[in-house]
């Protein structure tokens, strides 16, 4: 499927809509693959500093600085144990579509970010994780790889430097899971997806056993940006601690649904109502997930906010992937948050019980109340089980079920009674 980008930027979208901007020689042609020999020229401590001066913060959810996780990697790694990327394109979180129309227009923009990110982390692998629906972005990424090493950008002593780079995709077979960075370098390495206890932590155990960063793609295709402009200026496109701009991709019952590169602290309200045009069939706003579906819902009188994440968390939400689904009145939020949870605890890896039986016990609860059959008390047990889930197993799929659970009920609570007490669904159960 297409998807309408509706707002091009100056630093990851800049090339989208370009035709051919796929190619080779496309990309160099708009500038491409500059930044890799002006980083090449720079010490390797040096391009983690003007990264770090960008602010840029992991943008597959996390919101973790770039700059500094590139520090946690040993600085000499031994020729017997070599340093790793790992690119995380998985892209599993509901309401999120950004890394695959990167790697699907732009993808040597990906690539010589990888190049620059792999020289600073004296890193001789990369391994860009692409989910297997992804097929088409899958071969349009290797023939960008198979041109850049025929150019001599990838492979031994790039550009006649001492960096030299071994890039491949691997691919995931679809469990959402597999986004998580731990159980993303077990798929990696051929084992079933799931996550590892931490520590060790990758930059000290990760792929195959030896010194990984995993970086989302946006992430990574942002660097050869920085590096051209300079950390500063990347800096200045943001708002405090939150450098960049970053892709908001949008779903919903918005009038523009699609891609908008924005700068990060815009206002959500302007999303919604400047940018995406407002909600379609003269729908009133109900709610915004800000950051993919694991995020807990904001109300309209919360969305005068900063699209960052330090806004967003002390909202009691987050930022996420950028993923953000707008939801009009005729929805019902005991559906929604059905939906939620039946793909959650289908997605449970199964390794931990709060986790495991949780999700499907919070799932079965919602179930039975979006039938129609609740009973009184039935909200406070499920309050109960999601504080149960809560920081108690290995990775923080729980959480993702059990913290919304509160605000779900408490700013939807009509909803939640009318289903209970009267045993119907004021909106006639509309998504
Ligand atoms: Fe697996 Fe859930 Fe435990 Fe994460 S929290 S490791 S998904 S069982």
């Amino acid at each position: 499927m297409e998807v309408k980008v509706y707002k091009t930027g100056p630093v990851v979208s800049s090339r989208f809509g370009i035709e051919d901007s796929h190619t080779l020689g496309v990309y160099e042609k708009n500038g491409g693959y500059r930044a890799l020999k002006k980083a090449l020229k720079m010490s390797r401590d040096d391009v983690i500093e003007e990264v770090k001066k960008s602010g840029l913060r992991g943008r597959g959810g996390a919101g973790f600085p770039t700059g500094i996780k590139w520090t946690f990697m040993p600085k000499e790694p031994s020729p017997d144990r070599p340093s790793f990327l790992c690119i995380n394109c998985d892209e599993g979180e509901p309401g999120t579509f950004k890394d695959r129309y990167l790697v699907r227009w732009d993808p040597h923009q990906l690539v010589e970010g990888a190049i620059i990110a792999t020289y600073a982390l004296r890193a001789t692998w990369c391994i860009v994780y692409v989910r297997a629906e992804m097929w088409e972005e899958k071969e349009i990424l290797k023939q960008a790889i198979a041109e850049a090493k025929a150019k001599g950008y990838l492979g031994d002593n790039i550009l006649g430097s001492k960096h030299s780079l071994h890039m491949c995709v691997a691919t995931g077979a679809g469990a959402y899971i597999c986004g998580e960075e731990t159980a993303m370098l077990n798929s990696i390495e051929g084992r079933r997806g799931e996550p590892r206890m931490k520590p060790p932590f990758p930059a000290a155990s990760g792929a195959f056993g030896m010194p990984t960063t995993v970086n989302n793609v946006e992430s990574i295709s942002s660097v050869p940006f920085i590096i051209n402009e300079g950390g500063e200026t990347y800096a200045g496109l943001g708002c405090e601690k939150n450098g960049g701009t970053r892709l908001f991709s949008v779903s919903g019952h918005v009038k523009n649904r699609g891609l908008f590169e924005l700068p990060m602290g815009t206002n959500l309200n302007e999303l919604v109502f400047d940018y995406c045009g407002g909600l379609i069939d003269g729908m009133e706003l109900q709610a915004v997930i800000p950051g993919g579906s694991s995020c807990p819902p904001l109300l309209p009188d919360e969305c005068d906010i900063s699209l960052d994440y330090d806004s967003l968390a002390k909202a009691n939400s987050m930022l996420g992937s950028g993923g953000t689904i707008v939801i009009g009145d005729r929805s019902c939020m005991v559906k929604v948050f059905e939906n939620l949870t039946h793909f959650y605890s289908h997605e449970s890896c199964g390794q931990c019980t709060p986790c495991r039986e949780g999700t499907e016990v919070v799932h079965r609860f919602v179930q039975r109340i979006e039938a129609g059959e609740g009973r009184e008390g039935d909200l406070e047990t499920l309050y109960e089980i999601g504080g149960n889930m809560m920081g108690t197993t290995i990775c923080v799929l729980a959480d993702s079920v059990g913290w919304p659970i509160r605000q779900y009920i408490d700013k939807f609570r009509d909803d939640w009674e009318a289903h209970i007490r009267e045993g119907r669904c004021p909106k006639g159960g509309a998504l």
